[in-house]
């Protein structure tokens, strides 16, 4: 999972603060590096550094660069190695000008077209799948660059919303199933692209809507252009996961408010089941409290910022090493003294993955004085990985995957385990099921027809 801004201001006032800015407020998407790009006297320059944005970046520096146009990115690894050249934006000056691209999802193809480019005499800098886009591109040394770029996209499948820049031109692109989110804003003449609409907030800008999955906006002195990719998907696929844990919650994602949707999977839970007598609910803080509040109200039982969590210490699921994952853990959740103390805890989580999380809870909530605990789980059992731009684990460290609930129950150590069925995801999000990705959940991804067949290039 990453974050990916654009900024384009046909007033030509500089933008690189406020991309400074929109990165800032998607680093929950991504911790492991960040950077900027930007073209100027026709060529691309790039600044990117790894940790967190105001690590890898120095605001200052980039409020007094004279760029009216510039992309930004914030990465978490999902292809590729954490080492600094595989950080973005990627950037090329190539036979038709400068281009720089930042990219969220994971190119499913990008193995088959890098031997097929290789073979062909491009040579990589990168082991990064959004670098194949570059290097197509660059194998159409005499077709203008939005073209070479839909060309481009046609040959590759999987997951991606990109923000790319060619000399004096944004681009904003989405996948054909609209697999990750991006959206458009605005503020007076300045247009922005970001991964989440949480991000236009910061630099005073509205959101206007998202891109459409399909949907190419170049975006220049003109305006906004709309464009369609010429494929036609037969489905749509948001990513469910999304709602789940990745995005912010002040976010709004293919028309469904984030916020809403936890609160909904909450409230879900407490339909399932009735919470025992002497109960009070807790959330797992960040992505589990409001499905925590939402069940507690439903279930009108007490809701109680029962865990406390280091904010000093990022999120978990997205360390990139068991150890650091482990050690994470360890220091990043504290129970409130005396919250507990002779009740039934009935704690919220976003998921369970390998469930290292999931049974420390339990032990520290019991030795925090709980006389039983009940986990409840605001998502269906992920029990496959996904291949569309989150580092979920192969099928062998994924714990739902090897056990049935029963099992990982007591894996875990809890009284009672209670999920929510594939259904009551989508219905909590407020979207169709055949307009939502549940490939994690239900092990229905894209194959190859759907992909449109594209695989070779
Ligand atoms: S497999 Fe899961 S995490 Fe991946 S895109 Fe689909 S719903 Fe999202």
């Amino acid at each position: 999972m990453c974050g990916v801004f654009g900024a384009y201001s046909a007033s030509g006032a500089p933008v690189l603060e406020d991309v400074y800015l929109g990165l800032s407020a998607l680093q929950h998407r991504g911790q492991l590096s960040a950077g900027v790009a930007w073209t100027q006297g026709g060529s691309v320059h790039i600044k990117k550094g790894l940790g967190l944005v105001h690590e890898a970046l120095q605001q200052n520096e980039l409020a007094e660069i004279e760029a009216h146009a510039a992309i930004g990115h914030v990465r978490y690894a999902t292809a590729g190695g954490t080492e600094r050249e595989n950080s973005q934006p990627l950037g090329a000056n190539y036979a038709q000008g400068p281009v720089a691209i930042a990219h969220n999802g994971n190119l499913t193809n990008a193995t088959a077209l890098s031997s097929y480019l290789a073979n062909r005499g491009a040579i990589f800098q990168t082991t990064c799948d959004t670098e194949t886009i570059i290097q197509l591109m660059a194998h159409q040394p005499s077709t203008v660059q939005l073209e070479a770029l839909e060309n481009a996209l046609t040959k590759i499948t999987g997951a991606y919303s990109i923000a790319v820049l060619f000399e004096d031109c944004l681009i904003a692109a989405r996948d054909p199933w609209g697999f990750r989110p991006l959206a458009l804003g605005r503020r007076g003449d300045d247009y922005f692209v970001a991964s989440e609409s949480c991000a236009f907030e910061i630099i005073g800008a509205e959101f206007l809507r998202d891109v459409e999955a399909g949907e190419i906006l170049v975006i220049d002195r003109r305006g906004v252009i709309s464009r369609r990719l010429p494929i036609t998907a037969q489905r749509l696929r948001h990513c469910s996961f999304e709602y789940v844990y990745f995005a912010r919650p002040d976010s709004v994602i293919d028309g469904r408010s984030v916020y809403a949707a936890r609160k909904n999977l909450g409230a879900c839970l407490a339909r399932g089941g009735k919470c025992p007598q002497n109960s009070i609910v807790a959330g797992m803080p960040d992505s589990g409290t409001l499905a925590a509040l939402g069940l507690a109200q439903e279930a009108g039982v007490p809701f109680e910022a029962g865990v406390v969590r280091n904010r000093y210490v990022g999120r978990t699921f997205i360390q990139p090493t068991q150890r650091v994952r482990e050690a994470g853990v360890k220091i990043k959740l504290n129970p409130q003294p005396g919250i507990f103390d002779g009740k039934e805890a009935v704690i919220v989580d976003d998921s369970i993955v390998r469930g290292t999380t999931a049974g420390r809870t339990v032990s520290t909530i019991r030795g925090a004085g709980a006389k039983k605990v009940h986990m409840r789980i605001a998502s269906p059992p992920v029990r496959y990985p996904c291949y569309y731009g989150i580092d979920t684990p192969s099928s062998e460290e994924l714990i739902a995957a090897q056990s049935d609930i029963e099992e990982l129950r007591v894996k875990i150590g809890a009284d009672t385990l209670r999920y929510i069925s594939c259904e009551e995801l989508c219905e909590s999000i407020g979207l169709p099921r055949e307009e939502l990705c549940t490939a994690c959940f239900d092990g229905g991804y894209l194959d190859e027809e759907e992909s449109g067949g594209r695989l070779e290039v």
